[in-house]
C-alpha cells in the first residue's frame, strides 16, 4: 500500500545514469482482451490460420519499421532487438506449434498465440542466464503485438503520457520503449530491468535516469506522488521532504552546468594534443537528426541517408519535392558541409514504389550504385535536385556500395551530362563509400575517380567477416574492430593519396577504437548526432605520436 510518509528510500540498481524529480505515471500493462478459448469448426481452419498469419505478418512489418526508426535514433543495438524478434517471428518451429494447434485441436487463433507464446516465454523465464532471461521479454512483447494485431486494439497507453512525468511500471517491453515519446518521460523506475535490457538500452540512448529491480514498484507508488530518481546510485526517494528537494535541485543544477560545459566545448573545433584537426560530422536520418546534429556542435553532415526519405513516399518525388524537402530538413544545419548520399537501397531496403525483382541473395546483387545505374530516371533525379540545392548549400555527393572504379565514373558522367542540360557550371563534389574489402583493396584506383572517400564500417565489416550485419545469429563474428577491418581501414586511408577519407560507420563511435582510427591517418568521423561531444572529448585527450 503506498504511503504519505516522506523521504521513503526506495533500493533498486542504477540501469541509466542521471537525477531528476518529477511525478509519478504508474504504467499497469494491458493484456489485450482475448476472447473465451473456443472451439472452430474444420471448414474455418484454414480463415483461422490467415488471420494469424496476416496478425504476424503486420507484426513483421512494424518491427522492421521500428529498427529502422530506433536506427535512425541512434541506437544500433536496440534495433538489432527489432532485428531478433522478426527472426523469432519466422522461426518455423514457433510457427508449426502454432499452426498444429488451430488445425489439430480446433482451438482459435488468439488462444493459439496465447498458449505458444506463454510456453515459450516461461520456458525462457527459467534459465539462469540472463540473456535468456531477456529474450523472454521479447517472446512477451511478441505475444502482446501479435494479439494485438489479432484482436484489432493497435495503440499502447503510452503513447499518451503527459510530458515530464516519472515512468513507473512493473516492466517495459522493447514495443513499449519504442512508443515513448522521445521528450515525455524524464525517468523510469522499473521493476524488472537488468543492466543489459532493452530498457537500459533506451533509456541510456536518450539519457533518460532510470533505476530498475525496485520490487512491486507499481504498488509502493501512488500515481501523482513525487519521486526522486537517482539513476547514479540506483534508489528512489518517494514523497521527498523540502529539505531532501531542495539537495535533490542543487544536484541536478550541477550535473547540468557540467553537461552544458561539455555541449560548449563540443561546439568548439576538436583538435588532438598535438593540434592536428579532426572533422567531426553527424549521420543524419532526417530533420530531428540535424537540429540534434547542430546542438551537439557537430562540424557538418558526414551522412545523410536519402532512402529513409524515400522509404515514407508512396510515388517517386519531382525534382521539385527533392529540393524542397532537402531545404527543410537541413535548415538548422544550412552553413555546414553537408554530404548527401544516393539512395542506397536493395539489399535490405526495398523501395514500396519500385517493383524490385526477388533476388536470391540481396545483400550480394543489385545494391546501392548497382541499383541507381539500373533506374538512371531514380539516379538524375536526385542529382539534378542535388545540382539545384548545392547553389546555395556546401553539399557533397556519396555514392553508395560502389566496389569498382567504373561505379564512380558512371555517376560522374550522369551527373556531367544532367549538369550540362540545366547549365550548372559547378559540380559539388562526388565521393565514393568504401563499403566492400574490394573497393578498400583497389582504393589508389577509386581515389582517382573519387573527389574524397568515406569507409562504411558497417557494410565493410559484413563483407570482409562474412557475417551479415541482420543476423543475430553470426552477432559474434560481425567484429568491427576485427584486425581484417582496421587493416582495410589503415590501406584506404594509406593508399588514398590526397584524396580524404573518413569513416561513417559505427566504428567510429567507439570511443576506444578512436585513437586506433587518428594513427591510421582518418581526420574525419561521422557520428550519430548525441555522441559528437563524446567524440570531441575523445580526441582531445590523444596524443597522435602515442595513439596505439
Ligand atoms: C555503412 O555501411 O557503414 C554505412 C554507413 O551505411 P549504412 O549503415 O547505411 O549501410
Ligand atoms: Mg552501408
Amino acid at each position: 500500500m503506498a504511503s504519505l510518509e516522506e523521504n521513503i528510500r526506495l533500493t533498486g540498481n542504477p540501469i541509466s545514469s542521471g537525477l531528476v524529480m518529477g511525478r509519478a505515471f504508474v504504467y499497469r500493462e494491458q493484456e489485450p482482451a482475448v476472447a473465451s478459448p473456443h472451439e472452430i469448426k474444420k471448414h474455418q481452419v484454414a480463415d483461422e490460420l490467415a488471420r494469424v498469419e496476416n496478425a504476424m505478418e503486420a507484426v513483421r512489418k512494424h518491427l522492421k519499421t521500428s529498427s529502422r526508426r530506433i536506427e535512425a535514433d541512434a541506437n544500433a543495438k536496440l534495433a538489432k532487438i527489432f532485428e531478433a524478434h522478426e527472426v523469432m517471428l519466422g522461426d518455423p518451429a514457433l510457427r508449426k506449434e502454432i499452426a498444429g494447434l488451430v488445425e489439430e485441436e480446433l482451438v482459435d487463433g488468439a488462444q493459439a498465440l496465447e498458449r505458444v507464446f506463454s510456453r515459450w516465454e516461461r520456458k525462457l523465464r527459467a534459465q539462469e542466464d540472463e540473456n535468456q532471461r531477456n529474450a523472454a521479454d521479447d517472446v512477451a512483447d511478441l505475444k502482446q503485438r501479435s494479439l494485438r494485431e489479432l484482436t484489432g486494439v493497435k495503440a499502447t497507453p503510452l503513447e499518451k503520457i503527459p510530458n515530464g512525468i516519472v515512468l513507473v511500471a512493473r516492466r517495459l517491453l522493447p514495443s513499449d520503449t519504442v512508443a515513448l515519446p522521445r521528450r515525455a518521460v524524464a525517468g523510469i523506475v522499473v521493476d524488472f530491468a537488468g543492466q543489459g535490457s532493452h530498457v537500459a538500452l533506451l533509456a541510456e540512448a536518450l539519457g533518460i535516469p532510470t533505476v530498475g529491480g525496485i520490487r512491486d514498484v507499481t504498488d509502493r507508488i501512488d500515481e501523482g506522488s513525487t519521486l526522486i530518481v537517482d539513476g547514479f546510485r540506483g534508489e528512489v526517494v518517494l514523497n521527498p521532504d523540502p529539505a531532501a528537494r531542495k539537495r535533490c535541485q542543487a544536484e541536478i543544477q550541477a550535473c547540468r552546468s557540467k553537461s552544458v560545459r561539455k555541449q560548449q566545448s563540443a561546439r568548439e573545433t576538436a583538435r588532438t594534443q598535438d593540434g592536428t584537426t579532426i572533422s567531426v560530422l553527424a549521420n543524419v536520418g532526417g530533420r530531428e537528426d540535424v537540429s540534434a546534429a547542430g546542438d551537439n556542435g557537430a562540424d557538418g553532415v558526414g551522412l545523410y541517408r536519402i532512402e529513409q526519405h524515400y522509404l515514407s513516399l508512396k510515388t517517386p518525388p519531382s525534382k521539385a519535392d527533392l529540393v524542397t524537402h532537402l531545404r527543410e530538413t537541413f535548415a538548422p544545419l544550412s552553413q555546414k558541409p553537408i554530404t548527401i548520399r544516393l539512395l542506397d537501397l536493395g539489399g535490405d531496403k526495398p523501395l514500396p514504389f519500385l517493383r524490385l525483382p526477388a533476388e536470391e541473395d540481396p545483400f550480394l546483387g543489385r545494391r546501392g550504385v548497382r541499383l541507381l545505374l539500373h533506374y538512371p530516371d531514380l539516379l538524375d533525379t536526385q542529382l539534378e535536385a542535388l545540382l539545384e540545392f548545392s547553389q546555395d548549400h556546401d553539399v557533397r555527393i556519396l555514392i553508395p556500395m560502389v566496389t569498382v572504379a567504373d561505379d564512380v565514373v558512371a555517376v560522374r558522367k550522369r551527373l556531367t551530362h544532367v549538369a550540362e542540360q540545366v547549365k550548372h557550371k559547378t559540380l559539388p563534389p562526388l565521393g565514393a563509400m568504401v563499403e566492400t574489402p574490394a573497393a578498400a583493396l583497389s582504393v589508389g584506383e577509386l581515389a582517382n575517380h573519387a573527389d574524397f572517400l568515406s569507409i562504411g564500417t558497417n557494410d565493410l565489416t559484413q563483407y570482409t567477416m562474412a557475417a551479415g550485419r541482420e543476423n543475430p545469429l553470426v552477432n559474434d563474428y560481425f567484429i568491427e574492430d576485427h584486425p581484417a577491418v582496421m587493416r582495410l581501414v589503415g590501406m584506404v586511408a594509406q593508399e588514398a593519396g590526397t584524396t580524404p577519407v573518413g569513416i561513417c560507420g559505427e566504428l567510429a563511435r567507439q570511443i576506444a577504437a578512436v585513437p586506433r582510427l587518428l594513427q591510421l591517418g582518418i581526420r574525419t568521423l561521422s557520428v550519430a548526432p548525441p555522441l559528437v561531444p563524446d567524440v570531441k572529448e575523445a580526441i582531445r585527450e590523444i596524443l597522435l605520436e602515442r595513439a596505439q
